[in-house]
């Protein structure tokens, strides 16, 4: 039986001072994932604090050379913004390959890199273009985000405002999607930034990650071609009924290599 207080707050100095009054308290955004944990039980949460009438939450814009997404923002408000589009191609295509247009209706890009899912496709969004997480405590860089299995630098009572990406001069995401959920069995988000080449591998590990020989391949070449004979260890890598790890790596190579043909 379901046994939660229903919030909505306004503001997000509301929703954090609910969260710390809160026995065991939860934000909802899209509620994709949220939604199915409590349905089956894995968690029962005092307080539910809806984040969906925090009207600064929701904005797209740039800044500079950056782009800004607030945290509730949607996959299709991602998909359909010719902000979005125009200041990264590559960000706005592999948000419009997320699950099918219910998930990209209601997810959103705080509550996909809250998860941390290993299979998700925006932390490797996130990582790859060395983006920057703007919670209501402090500013988080990728590379310290994203700490393992469902696991992220964020502390209870943090919340999530936006990500800000710089713009890439470069960048291409391509992966391989699970046939029923879409989730990536593998996907690999290749950028070329000014602090030079990133690559980011997801669905792959249990936690997105950044492939160091990759990049120092494609350093001096950014090209597919810089990526023949480079072969990836399956050492770690998950396997399970959808593919062994060592398919796994191999996908990491052949999902780099249209990632970065495909790279705009
Ligand atoms: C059928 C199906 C297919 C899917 N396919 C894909 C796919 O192909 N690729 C992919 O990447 N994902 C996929 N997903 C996952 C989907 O993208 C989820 O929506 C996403 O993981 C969570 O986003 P949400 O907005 O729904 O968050 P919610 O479910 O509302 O929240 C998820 C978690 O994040 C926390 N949270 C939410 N917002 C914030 C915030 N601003 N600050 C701090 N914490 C926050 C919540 O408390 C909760 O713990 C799929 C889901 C389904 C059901």
């Amino acid at each position: 039986m379901y046994a939660f207080e229903y919030h909505r707050p306004k503001s997000v100095a509301e929703a954090v001072s609910l969260l710390q009054g809160a026995a065991d308290g939860k934000l909802l955004a899209g509620g994709h994932t949220l939604l199915p944990t409590l349905k089956q039980r894995l968690a029962q949460p005092s307080d539910i604090i809806d984040l969906g009438a925090i009207a600064e939450l929701k904005q797209i814009r740039t800044e500079g050379d950056r782009l800004i997404i607030g945290a509730l923002t949607t996959y299709s408000e991602v998909v359909e913004s010719e902000t979005a589009r125009s200041a990264i191609p590559a960000l706005a295509q592999l948000a419009s390959h997320i699950g099918d247009s219910q998930v990209r209706n209601r997810g959103t890009i705080g509550g996909s890199i809250a998860n941390n899912d290993p299979a998700s496709d925006y932390p490797a969004a996130v990582l790859g273009l060395n983006a920057t997480v703007k919670t209501n405590q402090r500013e988080i860089a990728a590379d310290d985000f994203f700490l393992g299995m469902f696991e992220t630098a964020l502390a209870d009572d943090e919340i999530i405002v936006s990500v800000s990406f710089p713009k890439p001069a470069k960048a291409g995401y391509m992966k391989f999607p699970n046939p029923a959920s879409r989730y990536a069995i593998v996907g690999v988000m290749v950028a070329e930034t000014g602090g030079g080449v990133r690559v980011a591998v997801t669905g792959a590990g249990p936690c997105v990650f950044r492939s160091k020989e990759l990049e120092s391949a494609l350093a001096g070449n950014f090209a597919p071609g810089a990526l023949d004979g480079v072969s990836i260890s399956a050492d770690g890598l998950n396997s399970d009924i959808h593919a062994s790890a060592e398919y796994r790596a191999h996908l990491v190579t052949v999902m780099a290599k249209r990632a970065v043909a495909a790279a705009r």
